[in-house]
């Protein structure tokens, strides 16, 4: 598995560097908006279905205070405006890092 080896938050994008020597650098905007907790991407009902919330976003919602690795396989993010229950794993970075 990809080890993470350095993380910072350069100007408004995090930027990454993983063990295979790949880095990537991530809009705050983007990786805000593509948070992975239930609360931002919705729950799938019983029936399987996924309603997507709308995402309440504070004044501050896109400066990054901190970082927490989790698990050596995610990073937790913890945003200004109090949200911190994304749990972004390397994995869903580096997917992120790919969109256009
Ligand atoms: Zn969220």
């Amino acid at each position: 598995m990809t080890r993470l080896e350095h993380a910072a938050v350069i100007g408004s994008e995090l930027a990454l560097r993983f063990g295979d020597d790949e880095e990537i650098y991530l809009p705050l905007e983007m990786l805000r908006r593509a948070c992975p907790c239930a609360a931002c991407q919705g729950e799938p009902d019983a029936l399987g279905r996924v309603l997507r919330p709308v995402q309440k976003i504070g004044a501050r919602g896109y400066e990054l205070l901190r970082y927490e690795a989790v698990g050596g396989y995610a990073l937790q993010l913890f945003w200004a405006d109090g949200h911190s229950t994304g749990i972004y794993t390397f994995d869903y970075l580096r997917r992120l890092a790919l969109l256009p």
